[in-house]
Parts: C-alpha cells; sequence; structure tokens
C-alpha cells in the first residue's frame, strides 16, 4: 500500500453504518473494561455470523484467564497469542508481507525466496502501453518494468516448474496484492485480461495451489463486485459489508497510523496498544485475516505485531523477517502447567523437530538433539533460597564446588530465570565478570577456557591443560590431590569432553580422548561421573584402560549407586548424554549430591575439591535451541542448590558457579515477567567473546568480585584455600 498518496477511491468513513467506539465493541467480561476511545470514531461491524463467534470464543476463555493472573500488572494478547500460535507449529502461521515489493532489489524474487504469504505491487495504466506498469509513484513510471514482466511471467514459469503450486515442496498458497493507482477503468480490466490467460496459476477454483490474487484500493461495491472476475478478491477496511461484498474480502488492511503513532522502538503505549488490539479483535471477529501498512520495520516491530495476533506481518525487508520469524518455536519458551493442551498431537517427529548442533566435537558427536515435544515444562523447579552462612566471611574454605555452565551467559541466565520466575544461582551476592579470551584466538573454544579455568594459565584453542610448547600445565585437582584433598568431576555430557578433560588430563588435541583419559590412570579421582563409555573402552591406542582402571575404581552405570560405593568411582551413566527432559532435570542435582556425600566421606584428611558441568547449555546454544538452553539452565540450577544447600550444612564450603564462555550470541527480544514467557534471538551458532559471569557463595566468595580474566579464578581459590 502506497502511504503517501490517497487511494483511488478514498476509504472514507461516509458508508459506515454504526459508529460505536472501539472500545466498546471488545470490552472482555472480565471487569477490566479498557477505556473509552477518545480518538476518531470507528465503525463496529455489527453482523457476527455464527463461526466467526465460534472462532471469538476460542479465543477469550484463555485470554480472560491469562487476565485474571495475579501479578499485578494485566497481561495482554502477547502471552495469549504466543501460548496460541506455540500449539499451532509457528512456522506455519507466520504471514509475511512484501510490502511494496517492487522496490526490492530484485522485486518478486527476494520476498519469493523467504517464501513469504504475500507479495505487494501497485500498478498503473497508462496510456503509451496496454500492459500495467509497476511502480511507487508516477514520476518512477518512465523506467519501469510491467507487471507481466516483474510478477505474472515468473509466477507462471514456476508454478509450471513446480507442477503447480508457488513452491514445490510446500502447501503454502502465495498472495499477490495488487494496489491499483489508477481508475478501475481500465486497470481492474487490463489486470483481469492479463490473468485470465493463466486459470491454473492465478485460478483457485481451476488449481487449490494457485496464487490468490487480491486488489486493492478499490472497495467491492456494486459496481466492482459484479465486473471483477471471482478469481479476484478485495483488500478490506472496517466498514459494513453485505454478505456478498464480505464473501469477496480476502483480508483487512488498516491503516496503523490511525491506531498509534509508535516507531517500533520499546512498545506502544497503553491506549494505543488497546486500540490496536480492539482493531484486531473487530477483524478477526469478521473471520477475516488483518494487516496493517503504513507500520514500523524492524525485530521489535515484527514482535510486537506477531504477539499482538496480526495475521500479515508488514515489512519492506522479507528476508530479514524471514530470519527472524525461521524456527520460532526454538525462540520462544514458556512453562505452563498441564491444564493447557499437549505441545503437540502430531505422531510424526518433523525434521524441524529436532535441534541438533553442527559442530559439536568428537566426544559430543553423538548428542541425538534436543526434541521439540521433550521440553515443556509443566511447572517452575524450586529456588533454593540459601542461609548465607559464612557468606563472605574470613573463615575457613575447606571444600570447594566449582560448577560451570558450559556456555552459560549472562542471557542464558536470564531467559532461564525469566521462565522460572527465578534461579536459586540468582540468590548469590558476590558476583564477578569473567574475561574467556584464549591465548591465541578472541573468541575461545571450550578447551581454552576450561584450561584456563583449571589451571590458572591462558592456553591455545584445543589444547587441554597443555602449553603452547606442549608443556603439561597442572591443574586444580592435581593440585588439590596433591595437598591431600579429595577430587571429583561429574558432567551431564561426556566424561572426555572439553571440560571436564581439562579438570584431570591433559592434550594438545580435545580430541584426543585417548591421551587425555589414559591420565585417569593417575587415580586423583576419587569421582569420575559422566557420560561416553565408548571413549574409554573404543580407543584408537590398543590399551585396555577400564582393565588398567579396575583395580582402583569401582566402575557403575547409574548415579543413584554412587553415594552408597565405597572407594573410588568412576560412574558411567548414559542417561548423562541425553538432552534434560521433565523427568530427567534433577540427574545432575542428583550426581551432584552423591558425588558432594561421597567426597566428603572420602577422609583425605583435608577437604575436597569438586568440579560439576552443565554441558548441555552449550549444545543447545550451538543448535540456536532456546527451549534446550532453558531446561538444561535449570536442570544445571537444580545442581547448584544442591551445592549450596551442602555448603549451608558444612560451612566451610565455597560455591562458585560460573561459565567457560557464551555460546550462541543469545539476545533476548522481548518476554513476559508474569507469564514467564521469553522470546529470544541467537546470532551465531558457535561461541562468542563476551565476558560471563561468576556467582560466589561461601567464606571468601568476597575475593571473587570485580572483573577478572578466567585464569584469575584458579589463583584465587589457590589463595582462599591455602594449598601450594
Ligand atoms: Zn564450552
Amino acid at each position: 500500500m502506497n502511504t503517501t498518496q490517497a487511494p483511488l477511491t478514498p476509504r472514507t468513513t461516509t458508508r459506515w453504518t454504526s459508529t460505536h467506539t472501539i472500545g466498546d465493541a471488545i470490552t472482555p467480561a472480565s471487569g477490566t473494561s479498557m477505556p473509552p476511545y477518545r480518538g476518531r470514531q470507528c465503525p463496529r461491524i455489527r453482523d457476527v455470523n455464527a463461526p466467526d463467534k465460534l472462532f471469538a470464543h476460542a479465543v477469550y476463555p484463555l485470554h480472560r484467564r491469562l487476565r485474571a493472573w495475579p501479578y499485578g500488572s494485566r497481561l495482554t494478547l502477547l502471552a495469549l497469542t504466543l501460548l496460541l500460535t506455540t500449539f499451532r507449529t509457528p512456522a506455519q502461521d507466520i504471514r509475511i508481507h512484501s510490502h511494496n515489493d517492487y522496490l526490492r532489489t530484485v522485486p518478486f524474487y527476494q520476498a519469493y525466496a523467504q517464501q513469504v504469504a504475500s507479495i505487494e505491487a501497485d500498478v498503473w495504466a497508462v496510456a503509451t502501453t496496454d500492459d500495467l506498469l509497476v511502480a511507487h509513484e508516477r514520476s518512477g513510471l518512465a523506467d519501469t518494468l510491467t507487471l507481466d514482466e516483474a510478477y505474472i511471467r515468473p509466477l507462471v514459469n514456476l508454478f509450471k516448474r513446480n507442477n503447480g503450486r508457488a513452491w514445490r515442496n510446500s502447501d503454502k498458497t502465495l498472495s499477490l496484492l495488487i494496489d491499483l493507482k489508477t481508475p478501475v477503468h481500465p486497470t481492474l480490466d487490463r489486470l483481469a485480461n492479463a490473468l485470465k490467460r493463466y486459470p491454473a496459476v492465478f485460478d483457485p477454483a481451476v488449481n487449490p495451489m494457485a496464487v490468490r490474487v487480491i486488489v486493492s484500493g478499490v472497495p467491492p461495491n456494486e459496481e466492482t463486485l459484479d465486473n471483477t472476475p471471482a478469481f479476484i478478491s478485495f483488500d478490506g477496511t472496517l466498514v459494513d459489508y453485505t454478505p456478498a461484498q464480505r464473501e469477496r474480502i480476502a483480508m483487512i488492511s488498516l491503516d496503523f497510523g490511525n491506531y498509534s503513532q509508535w516507531n517500533g522502538k520499546g512498545s506502544p503505549v497503553a491506549a494505543e496498544r488497546e486500540k490496536l488490539e480492539a482493531a484486531i479483535a473487530q477483524v478477526h471477529a469478521l473471520g477475516k485475516p488483518i494487516r496493517f501498512w503504513g507500520t514500523p520495520d524492524g525485530i521489535t516491530a515484527w514482535n510486537t505485531f506477531y504477539t499482538l495476533g496480526v495475521d500479515y506481518i508488514n515489512t519492506d525487508a522479507p528476508e530479514d523477517c524471514a530470519a527472524y520469524f525461521r524456527h520460532f518455536h526454538k525462540k520462544n519458551y514458556m512453562i505452563m502447567d498441564d491444564s493447557l493442551p499437549p505441545t503437540s498431537s502430531k505422531k510424526e517427529e518433523r525434521i524441524d523437530d529436532v535441534a541438533h548442533a553442527k559442530r559439536l566435537d568428537r566426544t559430543t558427536a553423538g548428542f541425538h538433539g534436543f526434541r521439540r515435544n521433550a521440553l515443556q515444562l509443566s511447572k517452575d523447579i524450586d529456588i533454593y533460597r540459601p542461609t548465607y552462612r559464612n557468606d563472605g566471611a574470613a573463615t575457613t574454605v575447606k571444600n570447594v564446588i566449582l560448577l560451570i555452565g558450559d556456555g552459560m551467559g549472562l542471557a542464558q541466565v536470564c531467559a532461564a530465570d525469566a521462565v522460572n520466575h527465578g534461579l536459586s544461582l540468582l540468590q548469590l551476592k558476590h558476583v564477578g565478570l569473567v574475561n574467556t579470551t584464549a591465548e591465541d584466538a578472541f573468541t575461545t573454544d571450550s578447551a581454552a577456557a576450561g584450561s584456563a579455568l583449571a589451571t590458572g594459565k591462558k592456553h591455545h584453542n584445543r589444547h587441554i591443560a597443555v602449553s603452547a610448547d606442549g608443556h603439561i600445565n597442572p591443574s586444580l585437582t592435581d593440585l588439590f590431590y596433591d595437598n591431600g584433598y579429595a577430587c571429583g568431576v561429574v558432567t551431564l555430557g561426556n566424561i572426555a569432553d572439553a571440560t571436564p578433560a581439562a579438570f584431570y588430563g591433559h592434550a594438545l588435541d580435545r580430541d584426543n580422548s585417548d591421551a587425555i583419559t589414559a591420565f585417569l590412570r593417575d587415580g586423583k579421582l576419587t569421582l569420575l561421573n559422566g557420560s561416553g563409555m565408548a571413549t574409554l573402552t573404543d580407543r584408537f591406542d590398543n590399551l585396555d584402560l577400564v582393565a588398567a582402571l579396575q583395580p582402583r575404581y569401582t566402575f557403575l552405570s547409574s548415579v543413584d549407586d554412587i553415594a552408597q560405593t565405597d572407594g573410588k568411582v568412576i560412574c558411567i551413566d548414559e542417561r548423562m548424554d541425553d538432552a534434560a527432559t521433565e523427568a530427567s532435570l534433577p540427574l545432575l542435582a542428583d550426581a551432584t549430591r552423591a558425588a558432594v556425600q561421597k567426597l566428603a566421606a572420602a577422609g583425605r584428611g583435608k577437604g575436597f575439591f569438586l568440579m560439576v558441568e552443565g554441558a548441555k547449555i552449550d549444545y543447545a546454544g550451538h543448535a540456536n535451541s532456546l527451549p534446550g538452553s532453558i531446561l538444561e539452565t535449570l536442570s544445571f540450577d537444580l545442581a547448584v542448590a544442591e551445592a549450596l544447600r551442602f555448603a549451608d550444612s558444612n560451612g566451610e564450603t565455597l560455591v562458585i558457579v560460573t561459565a567457560d564462555h557464551e555460546t550462541g550470541g543469545l539476545t533476548l527480544v522481548d518476554g513476559n515477567q508474569a507469564a514467564g514467557l521469553i522470546t529470544a534471538h541467537y546470532m551465531t551458532d558457535d561461541h562468542t567473546p563476551i565476558r560471563v559471569p561468576l556467582f560466589a557463595y561461601g567464606p571468601h566468595a568476597g575475593a571473587f568480585g570485580g572483573t577478572y580474566e578466567n585464569t584469575q579464578l584458579f589463583h584465587i581459590i589457590k589463595e582462599v584455600t591455602g594449598i601450594k
């Protein structure tokens, strides 16, 4: 729609037969009536037929329920719409409208390649040619394409190639919105004649997959209705249509400027938002899809229109808009109680339903991915509220529990916090910011990052606690063991992956799991727990490592057996390789509790050092799966709670919670605090160099405040424990 030029037939209010306010029209029956609308009087549609009422009823009970939630601020359609679309496979529901499409660098094809729902072109009938010309302004007509060149012929060719549909592998249909810039005669006649030649492409009565042609700027009045072929429908507005007219309306397009002055940054002011909601409800009550034109354009605007329930997202940037909404179920998350419908009733998982990471390393390559249907939680996890016993006190540190959320940046923490209405780890008062840069790269991998935390020295990427010139750098495990402490490593992932590896092994390459695991023969670990038995048994070095370890270690296959098994334990529990689900969410916490019990009872005279890793927060970042990230972070938070519980009972335990690096470049776009809803966006499928947060608890926790390199952690731990 041209926003600067008056439409051919102005959309005046003269034909409106009723002038109730919008506020009147959809005041919900929840007691929270909207304030009266004080602006321009808008029409109210009077004849709402039965199917439309059904639709309205399907929407309102949820809306009311959300409004009734006791969180102070009244919830808006935002949560409602996301709830509904979560159940409706968002990818199919999001319809993008390529506004003024002929202004793209490559008209038609840029939008077509994104499988947008609708493409818009303004057409002009001029005397010099029988063709219709495509242009924004009259001044642009001298040098422009014809409708035939720009849209009709490309579509005819594509339909031929795609066996009678717009896209070969898609059931989506394409709409072509044609805005008539010159009088109906001859513009509409020329359009009808041009399209009539290809009924298999433009007539849904001939081909159900045909392009839907919608004319804009012309009302479906007595004259046009009769003279327009049935395959052409009309772009409507909010006026009272007769049933015959209504039948020919394909969508309702409204001038955004009549409802809001919003610039697309932040959020619309409440009064304007309510006007928008009312207009959307009015159009939906007609059983028609809605589009606003003259809209702000950008991520915040697209997301806001989507959450408001606008059917066609109007944009001049169809590629960016499509990228934003692509895999949208992986960018939204909310915990829902089971009184709501299940996440999916479909038997078959689509390819898109399992989020894999393509860049995992050798030890993590077998990971099965995050299955969409397994990532829903029915209720918040419990938050542990610490007693702050000896928190920050200058008293003895006997035990150290270091919990590393692999790939857990501040955004991952904030997303999990928002959906869960709190986290145990955010109860901690001593906070630091850690720089993760590697020795040879600004952006670290998990090997260099884990090695820096473990040894206090910067490392090259891929090195596991080995210097650039090949010297072994002793880790915290090496030091604590030599000082008479019991040591343990627990990971919710493969035991030979980079982070756990840095706390017991040494290798020039992280993928050399043979070299890494061979260090287990030193026997410095009282407990090793994680997944990946194959790293011990399927080896290139022909070493029978299990036989070599058996004299010293009891091998277990379940976390549940750790605490009651005497002596040193290697527990390979393959459940720890799977993505967290609601049922398995406490697995890392169970392992942490068992590890603490075992190490505390190990009786090496001093205390213990335990490293616990939440490994798959990183996998979720690589896979760009927000639901996966949230479940893995909550699973990690339960382990943090276990550590804090022990620290409170013990009084001499220092708990440190941090990350090795951030993964995914996760950005939080929007959310709803009360509903626990988060919408997020990943900018990469790899690590980013942004600093990560650190939280400390217990004696000497204050020593971890401030901003420092990841190598510093090692030195502070040495200092506060007094190990040499
Ligand atoms: Zn990592």
